[in-house]
């Protein structure tokens, strides 16, 4: 299921309540500009952008489909899981976001700790870059070094010293990948895996490690992604075709924080349709609807 000119639907976008440069309401208007027409809001491991988003739909003629970025995690290796349409008042789903919200804040500042001893850059830097009450990560510190002048960018930063190989920097709290998957489909939520296709062909979700995804309800593969490479698209669509799982598309746009631009990669109307009618946690937010109810 490639991208068809019809498409018009972008599911992974990031605002200031993560590591987005972009205020979530100003989101559903850059996406207007962009031709969308139904966005996913989905910060990392926070649904707090929502109410912002939502309160745009109508203004700007974008549907929202609340949704969020589930950490989570196999040992060292980090794994995303999109989650749409999650009830945010789940009490699981809530504790456990809060859990890796408040681990990222102290492994945060254990890796500015680390990077001071060596370079002139304090916790009041990164600061400086994290809006009240976002999730806070490595792209915060990254805006920290550049403002210092130690980095020339975000990407630069993560090339330089938030490296994995420079010594400063280690993982966060997060649950194992089949129970985030589980969690979001308690909460209502429909899981994609996010990105799987990054790694490269020989870093790509072992079979075994899939089954186990499906087993806890897994919904979907995010093949169509700007940083997934293309050696990897093969293997991912003959994985979802054999444990039929559906295929999204999307940008995973941080406004200036990565070269991903808004709707450069998106999903089909018939891939929409089903996350619509699975997912049970909140209703999408459609320009119109309020109209029609008063
Ligand atoms: P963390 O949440 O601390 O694990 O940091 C991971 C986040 O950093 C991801 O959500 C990406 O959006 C961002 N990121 C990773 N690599 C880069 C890069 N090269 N340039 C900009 N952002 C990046
Ligand atoms: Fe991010
Ligand atoms: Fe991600
Ligand atoms: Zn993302």
């Amino acid at each position: 299921m490639g991208a068809f000119a019809a498409d018009t639907t972008d599911l992974h976008v990031h605002s200031t309540v993560s590591d987005g440069t972009v205020a979530p309401g100003a989101l559903l208007h850059e996406a207007a500009a962009a031709g969308l027409t139904t966005i996913a809001l989905t910060d990392h491991d926070s649904t707090a952008g929502w109410a912002e988003a939502a309160a745009e739909v109508e203004a700007s003629g974008v549907t929202l489909i609340p949704g969020m970025e589930l950490s989570a995690r196999v040992e060292y290796t980090s794994v995303h899981l999109l989650a749409y349409l999650i009830d945010p008042a789940h009490p699981g789903l809530a504790a456990e976001t809060e859990r890796i919200r408040e681990s990222r804040h102290g492994r945060a500042a254990e890796i500015v700790r680390r990077i001071e001893r060596d370079y002139p850059l304090t916790w009041d830097d990164v600061l400086l870059h994290v809006a009240e009450g976002a999730t806070i990560g490595r792209p915060h510190i990254a805006d920290a070094l550049v403002a210092r002048g130690l980095a020339a960018d975000r990407g630069a930063a993560f090339e330089g010293i938030l490296h994995p190989s420079s010594g400063y920097v280690y993982g966060h709290y997060a649950p194992t990948p089949p129970d985030a998957v589980r969690l979001i489909r308690e909460a209502g939520g429909v899981p994609v895996l996010a990105h799987p296709g990054t790694r490269g062909i020989d870093r790509v979700i072992p079979e075994d490690r899939l089954r186990r995804l499906v087993d806890a309800g897994l919904f979907g593969l995010e093949i169509n992604h700007p940083e997934n490479l293309d050696e990897t698209k093969p293997r991912l669509h003959v994985l979802a075709a054999k444990y039929g799982l559906r295929v999204t598309g999307s940008s995973d746009y941080h406004g200036a924080g990565k070269v991903n631009r808004l709707g450069e990669c998106r999903t089909s109307d018939e891939v929409l349709a089903e996350i619509l009618r699975q997912g049970t946690g909140t209703a999408p937010i459609r320009p119109g609807a309020g109209a029609r109810s008063a």
